[in-house]
């Protein structure tokens, strides 16, 4: 039930009040004032509300206007309904009440009704006012003026409940990183920054019917639309985010649009919203991409995840992870000589799950750490149980995560797992993902010479897929080289990963260090892998990962294998660890020469051995006094020189690589170690080990070329004209490359020209057939040399050897294969190059 209102009767005359009283005192309860400053103290003090005051014109102290301006100085009091009385019923008088904001008036002499009447009416009005104004509070958000999310999401909810017949669309936008904005520009900046976005969208959503949008959180804001096709609502967020970003020039906000295509009528708004969210996520810290739609997939990958994370604990106690034996195989023998040991998930209803599903989430929650312990001590139960039985051994290796690599105790917990089931370490490998020896981590440096000098054997998995280069191998310690599934997947289509291949197995030979190429699954890879003297491989091709059981069968019927204790001897020798070295250069196999070093950075060659000699043709020493620094690339000399620098005042050993010319004008890579020999009383003797890096520097230039290749998934998007007089040619590439791309097409040379001027091409199909003896396509835009493929029909030796004449390129032969066509493109696209430079690029692969 309602409270009895309270009302507020101001009137210096006693009988006024009390007749007042008399007419109201059923329905409200009366306070009563007789001047102004004791109604105003009243209202300070009230203990309940008051909710309408009746004030009389001609009071003492204070007049009743100046009553009434006081009190809507005050906030709380302003919304107080007043009603005025009037002496006599007069138009004058009723006005200027009204004017100085009264709600209403009576005159004497007062007429009980409609004292009543006008009392219930105006408070009856300031409730609705009151309401209006919570509902506003309620419904707009206070900084930007738009709706607020309860407002926004029943709004939403009735467009789409009036719109039966219509679709529509969720869209989510927020500012990658907003926390950091704003703590860069403080909150008034990132208030201000939160202003534009509602103008953003106020502008996004200016255009379109039946569209309304609000903020839902700090920098979200939604966007409920009309959908019209994907396409569109591309445009429409491309064309908003690029308005946003003249709008805020000096931000350099990224925004992102995370889409949800209303599917699921029944839904309610909110979970729409989180679609959305689940979309967004997917790109955020992406440089490239702005928006993603949802597709249910993500629902279900995050539902999943949390099922893994609920289940992870108990299955572990459970025993529920197992380790599967994935042989390795010699390539000359084509017989097993170990296995890398690889989780499996036994789910007692859900039946096998692959470590591809849960090892990431392992390692985001660090749950990872337990695993890889679990999984080494099954492997050493399973060694111990084998050796017992008098099983052949093999080494295995397990996978350590990058998590357990940051654990200082690591070494200690593995030398003792393995002392405890009396497991020879030589028989325990270890296999460590190469990227994490680009963290440049002393840890794990001193971690991986502990072990070595344990007896255990280092391996690097994934060689090739993070970003160290051949570079790393030098200044680390390992054993084997585990080459990168990556290189197997492609080799498909190219030639170039064959290429890589080859040469970074010809590095690590060099090197003396072992490989395994992973992800072998074809006849095809493994005939290659032998032709270029690849020493091991893993791969489905000779077996898949296996229990413990069938993998006992497969070694049982092999002989014991010798453990690979032929650890890298030349690596030592090679990189100058072996102290006992003596100054007789000449007994060793690697070019090396004896320097002696004056002040002033003169540095002179004394002596070469016979190695540099076969190698080089020539005795440094033989050009007399010279010094070595003028041989070398301007932009080295420095680095080199001070190298000698700090091992002639450590009196100890340093590396440094550069490059120099020789006689051709060929730009070569060397590889020095220093070491400091003796000192005399105007000079310092230094003997210095080269290497030859040439072929490895390109090498890794190559290998850098390819991964880029590889990860062109996150390119900008490019032009691309197709010019072809096949309709259906036009048609496939259109489809093919769209995604990626805009495509442009012409069906004539002379339309083509038009695109041409129209358009910023990046680049240009062309049909070989619309070749004619007096019509060429012009290749050449504003002076910039366009990347052309030529399209040739299949198999048609003459136009493909016709076309290589041409100017372009690169081809591809009709029927189009997509995988072809894409990364002929990305290719292309990324290297940025056209067919000058691009033949060199095709020679330096082959
Ligand atoms: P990885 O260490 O690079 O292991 C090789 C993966 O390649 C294995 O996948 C193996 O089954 C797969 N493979 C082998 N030959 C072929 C082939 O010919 N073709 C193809 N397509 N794949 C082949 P798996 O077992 O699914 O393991 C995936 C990754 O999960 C592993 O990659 C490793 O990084 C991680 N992992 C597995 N078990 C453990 C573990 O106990 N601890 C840690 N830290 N990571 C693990
Ligand atoms: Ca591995
Ligand atoms: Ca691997």
């Amino acid at each position: 039930m309602d409270r009895q209102k309270t009302v507020l009767v101001i009137d210096d005359s006693a009988m006024n009040r009390s007749i007042l009283c008399e007419i109201l005192c059923q329905e409200y309860t009366i306070v009563e004032a007789e001047n102004g400053v004791q109604a105003l103290k009243m209202l300070k003090n009230a203990k309940s509300k008051v909710d309408a005051i009746i004030l009389d014109i001609l009071i003492p102290e204070m007049g009743g206007y100046e009553f009434m301006e006081c009190m809507k100085k005050d906030n709380r009091f302003a919304q107080i309904p007043v009603i005025i009385l009037t002496e006599k019923a007069d138009r004058a008088s009723e006005r200027k009440a009204l004017e100085n904001g009264a709600w209403d008036f009576v005159s004497k002499p007062y007429d009980a009704e409609i004292v009543k009447l006008r009392l219930k009416n105006v408070i009856a009005r300031s409730q609705v006012s009151l309401l209006k104004e919570l509902n506003h509070v309620m419904n707009y958000d206070p900084l930007t003026g738009v709706y607020s999310k309860n407002k926004f999401f029943s709004a939403s909810k009735t467009l789409l409940t009036s719109n039966p017949d219509k679709k529509f669309a969720f869209l989510r936008l927020d500012i990658d990183r907003f926390k950091l904005i704003n703590s860069f520009f403080g909150n008034v900046g990132g208030d201000k920054l939160i202003k534009y976005m509602a103008k953003h969208i106020r502008d996004f959503a200016k255009t379109t019917e039946c569209c309304t949008f609000g903020r839902i959180d700090a920098d979200v804001f939604g966007i409920f639309t009309p959908y019209q096709g994907k396409e569109h609502t591309i445009e429409q967020i491309e064309q908003a985010v690029s308005r946003m970003k003249a709008l805020t020039p000096n931000y350099n906000i990224m925004l992102v649009y995370g889409v949800y295509i209303v599917t699921d009528r029944e839904l309610p708004i909110s979970q729409m919203c989180d679609r959305a969210a689940l979309a967004a996520k997917t790109v955020k810290g992406h440089y490239m991409k702005n928006y993603a739609f949802y597709d249910d997939k993500m629902r279900l990958s995050l539902e999943n995840e949390q099922n893994i994370i609920n289940e992870m604990s108990d299955a572990l106690e459970n025993h529920e992870f197992v380790p599967y034996y994935q042989p390795k195989y010699d390539v000359k023998t084509n017989k097993p000589v170990g296995a890398e040991a690889l989780a499996r998930w036994i789910h007692p209803t859900k039946g096998f799950i692959s470590p591809g599903v849960f090892i990431p989430i392992f390692e985001k929650n660090g749950f990872i750490s337990k695993l890889d312990l679990y999984i080494w001590e099954c492997v050493c139960k399973q060694l111990k149980e084998w050796k017992d039985r008098g099983v052949p051994l093999f080494p295995v290796s397990v996978n350590v995560s990058r998590v357990n690599l940051y654990n200082p105790n690591l070494s200690k917990i593995i030398i003792e797992l393995t002392k405890k089931y009396d497991v020879d370490p030589k028989y325990f490998n270890i296999e460590i993902t190469e990227s994490v020896y680009t963290d440049k981590n002393i840890l794990i440096d001193e971690m991986t010479n502990q072990l070595r000098s344990n007896g255990f054997t280092i391996l690097m998995d994934d060689f090739g897929s993070g970003y160290s280069s051949l570079n790393v191998l030098k200044d680390i310690q390992v054993d084997v080289l585990k080459m990168d599934m990556m290189f197997m997947f492609k080799a498909k289509y190219e030639g170039r990963a064959e290429t890589i291949i080859s040469s970074v197995i010809r590095m690590a030979k060099w090197l003396n260090i072992p490989v395994i190429a992973e992800g072998v699954d074809k006849a095809e890879q493994v005939d290659f892998l032998r032709s270029v003297g690849c020493d091991f491989i893993q791969g489905f091709y000779f077996a898949k990962p296996m229990p413990a059981k069938d993998y006992e069968k497969l070694i049982s019927e092999q002989e014991e294998f010798a453990v690979s204790e032929t650890r890298s001897s030349a690596n030592g020798l090679l990189w100058g660890n072996n102290s006992g070295l003596a100054v007789s250069i000449d007994d060793i196999d690697q070019p090396a020469m004896i320097l002696e070093c004056f002040p002033n950075d003169n540095i002179e060659a004394v002596s070469s051995n016979k190695a540099f000699i076969r190698a080089y043709g020539f005795d440094s020493s033989m050009y007399g006094k010279f010094n070595v620094v003028n041989c070398i690339d301007e932009g080295y000399k420095e680095l080199y020189t001070s190298t000698i620098r700090k091992v002639i005042e450590n009196k100890g050993r340093a590396d440094c690589v550069f490059s120099m010319h020789d006689i051709n004008g060929k730009k070569l890579w060397f590889s020095t170690h220093f070491r400091y020999i003796s000192e005399t009383d105007i000079s310092t003797v230094i003997v210095a080990y080269i290497t030859d890096v040439t072929d490895m520097v390109f090498m890794d230039q190559r290998i850098n070329d390819y991964k880029d290749y590889v990860k062109n998934e996150t390119e900008r998007r490019h032009n691309v004209l197709v010019v072809s007089g096949d309709e259906e040619a036009r048609k496939e590439l259109d489809r093919i490359l769209s995604q990626n791309n805009d495509v442009f097409t012409a069906d004539s040379v002379e339309n083509g020209k038009k695109q041409l001027s129209e358009h910023e091409i990046d680049l240009v199909y062309f049909d070989i057939e619309l070749i004619s003896e007096n019509e060429a396509f012009p290749l050449d835009v504003d002076g910039k040399k366009l990347p052309v493929i030529a399209i040739i029909p299949s198999h048609d030796e003459f136009s493909r050897r016709a076309v290589l004449k041409q100017r372009v390129s690169d081809f591809v032969m009709k029927p189009f294969i997509d995988e072809i066509v894409r990364s002929r493109t990305a290719n292309l696209l990324k290297i940025g190059i056209t067919g000058v430079a691009n033949e060199k690029f095709f020679s330096r692969l082959k």
